[in-house]
């Protein structure tokens, strides 16, 4: 820890915080995720655990490197390769939306990230422009595995989960426990519209009000997650809109050229058995047509 030197404060969460530090031996700039004292949560135990035991798993290109772990007094602190910016500073820099061409140079990265991940069984549920890093070259990373994890046997619980509104997907919302890796492709779904406009796409203030955007949008829910919503106790006294023509996004954005809108449309599709995975999202025509996957 000695060997590192504290060179400035990138990021603060609920667990920790994030440090920029220079190491001293070999002049390697890294960034330092400091967690919260074991003691005063037990989450944070368990949340640096599970990122810890994840990284060590997953080693890829467009996953953010981890360097090394310490545990001193009580807190965990976590070593990654330091990168340049975040997409969602990318987005803060181009409020009408980021080029074309960036949109897909980088989606294609996020998704390979994420197909890895899936491969691996194993399911990020934070997709977020916070949590996509971007080197100066343009290599995206993504980070945050805190909320990652290994898929369970079928009827596990999944009780810990507090991933941010605005990418997640109906099914998490209406407190389905038997999601899975669709919850990551909604998220990407999102992602694109918001890289190509600069607006999040469904920015809901509450539960409730997330689903209505959702619907609005994309069309009522299914049979399945309206019973599940008529059972939430969050939801006790509500109504869903009962939708009879859908706002397809097009109409609302008719600058977008529909290839990409294409693949937007089946990363949001209501039912998550729908979506396609990563690995055949990478094989959609935005991706193959003009050859650019392979270059
Ligand atoms: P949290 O659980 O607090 O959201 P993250 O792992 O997402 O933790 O890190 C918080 C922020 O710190 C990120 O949004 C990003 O701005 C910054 N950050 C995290 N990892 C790195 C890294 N390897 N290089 C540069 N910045 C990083
Ligand atoms: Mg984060």
């Amino acid at each position: 820890m000695e060997k590192y030197e504290y060179l400035g404060l990138v990021g603060e969460g609920s667990y920790g915080i994030v440090i920029r530090s220079r190491n001293k031996e070999n002049g390697r700039i890294v960034a330092i995720k400091k967690f919260l004292e074991d003691d005063d949560d037990k989450m944070v135990k368990k949340i640096a655990m599970r990122e810890i035991r994840l990284l060590k798993q997953l080693r890829h290109e467009n996953l953010v490197n981890l360097l090394e772990v310490w545990n001193r007094r009580k807190r965990w602190y976590l070593v990654f390769e330091f990168v340049d910016h975040t997409l969602l500073d990318d987005l803060e820099q181009c409020p009408n939306g980021l080029e074309y061409d960036k949109v897909r140079r980088y989606l294609i990265q996020i998704l390979r990230g994420i197909a890895f991940c899936h491969s691996h069984n194993i399911i990020h549920r934070d997709i977020k422009p916070e949590n996509i890093l971007v080197s100066r070259s343009g290599v995206v990373k993504l980070c945050d595995f805190g909320f990652a994890r290994s898929l369970t046997a079928p009827g596990e619980m999944y009780t810990d989960y507090i991933a941010t509104r605005w990418y997640r997907a109906p099914e998490l919302l209406v407190g389905d426990t038997k999601y899975g890796k669709p919850v990551d492709v909604w998220a990407v779904g999102c992602l694109v519209m918001e890289m190509l406009t600069g607006e999040p796409l469904f920015p809901g203030d509450s539960e409730i009000d997330q689903l209505f955007h959702i619907i609005r949008c994309v069309g009522n829910l299914i049979p399945r997650h309206k019973e599940l919503f008529h059972k939430n106790p969050l939801f006790t006294g509500l109504q869903l809109p009962d939708i009879k023509r859908i706002e397809l996004l097009p109409t609302h954005y008719p600058h977008i050229p529909c290839l990409v809108f294409d693949l937007v449309k089946k990363c949001l599709q209501i039912d998550p058995e729908k979506r396609p995975s990563c690995a055949e999202l990478l094989q959609h025509n935005y991706f193959t047509a003009d050859g650019f996957s392979e270059r």
